[in-house]
């Protein structure tokens, strides 16, 4: 079967670049157009961890580490959630234009519930604009797309609120959608989930990939999950139904993604051409792995050289479904992850500690309630952002100016916060040398009512937090890979600064297609084979 295929694919190829020679035809015109894009969001990615186990790689980073590779990028905005990095990856744009501001304004729908399984309903209803799988098919209407994820966010917010083909996984076992994408499940999703995959892992464990005396990390730091099974194996549960819903914090969890998403191309005959087709991948379980184990675990070291395996897997057998040389392919992260501040850590987080703003918070909003404002008037979201209602404030004869001023004199009282900053006034700031100021700017949609925004020293926490996580606005959360190969990429390392947002127009360059709005970003010529 897949030699037919290859071979069909091989005479169209001829056919394509018959039709394509023409004495005045520009280089650019005569080299074919790629008929796959496959994007990567590998779910809390440090750049670092590329550079620190890359001997050990010998799989799909391997690979794509030989293509056009930033590893100064970033998510250049504030709140380094997982879903305002989704929404920005291909996309092009910031939250503050995406609409995307958090996870828990992200893609929760409860009108949209999904098809054949328990969970959170969700949908792209927020997400503002367009996105790549939307620009490509204004230029070619039978351009299809396929976005899969663990998570659901993770799954939805790359193709923006377009109605192509968006499957995540449910716990119950199954890959699934909601009624916002359509009114029941593919037969082949039907298919896939009738093998039940999940449900084999009963019994098995998690080891090691490689010998133990080739992962330098200790195995036995009691900071790592809460104190409970923090040392290899990690055995799954010998119910079949509790070993799915688990599969979530296991490396397999990737591995089946990936599987689901090759039954997808096959399925669905993406990248068949002569136009070309979208295939966006979101893999989860480093974060998951990095939440519960942290980055200076040996699972997460673990986590990574898998992540290089199954990656390259998956690009072997899509290389033999697929002409090579007509895919284009791309990977960043969409945050990375900062150190819990107790634990021994290979970064710069001695001295960082943890922060509770709500005995500042909580009083403070009492005497506005005291006031006679209306409770719908204020509040403090993600612990860093103050809403205010001008016209509740000034019924009450309050001024917004007055009561962030006080807001921010206690604020900064509390050790561990680096600044407060009105809103209004980030745009004031020098955004080249101002990180902070520009990562917010980026951040906040003009509609929302953020009045001032908290930002904490870099390596602190929010209190009431024991493992490892990301948000901040700093470069531990921020800095992520960006990295393209194949068709049409200019192979090399790059040192200068790339940006998350600079992903979306890179691609619709090398496939020919015009993004339809305004874009934060830019193509990375760097990237782009001259
Ligand atoms: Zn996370």
């Amino acid at each position: 079967m897949a030699s037919l295929l290859f071979s069909r694919f091989a005479l169209l190829t001829v056919l394509s670049g018959v039709a394509c020679v023409s004495p005045r035809a520009s280089r650019s015109q005569s080299t074919q157009r790629p008929t796959l894009v496959v994007h990567f969001t590998v779910d809390q990615l440090r750049p670092d961890y590329l550079t620190l186990w890359e001997k050990q790689f010998n799989g799909g980073l391997a690979r794509l580490l030989r293509g056009a590779v930033f590893l100064n990028g970033y998510q250049d905005h504030a709140n380094t959630e997982t879903a305002p990095g989704h929404a920005s990856t291909l996309s092009g744009r910031f939250p503050r234009s995406t609409g995307i501001v958090s996870n828990v304004a992200g893609v929760s729908d409860p009108k949209s519930t999904l098809i054949g399984a328990h969970g959170a309903p969700a949908s792209p209803f927020r997400f503002r604009g367009t996105t790549l799988i939307d620009w490509m098919r204004s230029a070619n209407p039978t351009a299809k797309g396929l976005s899969v994820s663990r998570k659901d966010r993770g799954a939805i917010l790359p193709f923006g609120r377009a109605k192509q083909s968006v499957f995540w996984y449910a716990a119950n076992g199954t890959f699934t959608t909601s009624h916002y994408y359509g009114d029941s499940l593919p037969a082949w999703v039907d298919a896939f989930n009738n093998r039940r995959l999940p449900y084999a892992f009963a019994n098995k464990s998690w080891d090691l990939l490689l010998d133990p005396s080739q992962y330098p990390e200790p195995d036995s730091a009691p900071t790592e999950k809460g104190g409970r099974d923090y040392t290899f194996p990690h055995p799954f549960s010998s119910d079949p139904a509790q070993a799915a819903a688990d599969l979530a914090g296991y490396p397999f969890m990737d591995q089946l993604t990936l599987s689901f998403a090759l039954e997808g191309v096959r399925q669905m005959k993406l990248g068949e051409g002569p136009g070309t087709d979208l295939l966006a991948i979101s893999l989860s379980t480093t974060d998951a792995v990095g939440h519960a184990y942290g980055p200076d675990s040996r699972e997460i070291h673990d986590q990574i050289l898998r992540l290089d395996r199954y990656i390259g897997a998956f690009l072997d057998t899509l290389f033999t479904l697929r002409d090579s040389t007509r895919i284009v392919i791309s990977l960043t992260s969409d945050h990375s992850v900062t150190p819990l501040p107790e634990s021994k850590s290979r970064y710069p987080n001695q001295g960082a500690g943890k922060v509770n703003l709500r005995p500042v918070v909580y009083p403070l909003f009492a005497r506005l309630r005291e006031a006679g404002v209306d409770t719908a008037g204020f509040s403090f979201e993600d612990e860093s952002i103050l809403y205010l209602d001008e016209a509740a404030l000034t019924r009450r004869g309050l001024r917004v100016d007055a009561v962030v001023r006080t807001f921010a004199a206690e604020i900064m009282k509390v050790p561990g916060v680096l600044r407060v900053d009105r809103v209004s006034t980030l745009a004031t700031k020098d955004t080249t040398t101002d990180y902070v100021a520009r990562r917010w700017l980026h951040m906040l949609p003009p509609d929302l009512k953020a009045a001032a925004v908290v930002t904490l020293k870099p390596f602190w926490y929010y209190s009431g937090v024991n493992f490892a996580t990301h948000g901040s606005p700093h470069d531990s959360d921020a800095n992520v890979p960006i990295i393209f190969y194949g068709a049409g990429i200019q192979p090399g390392r790059n040192t200068r600064k790339a940006l998350v947002v600079d992903i979306a127009p890179t691609l619709a360059e090398i496939i020919g297609v015009r993004p339809t709005e305004r874009l934060d970003g830019r193509p990375l010529r760097d990237a782009i084979k001259p």
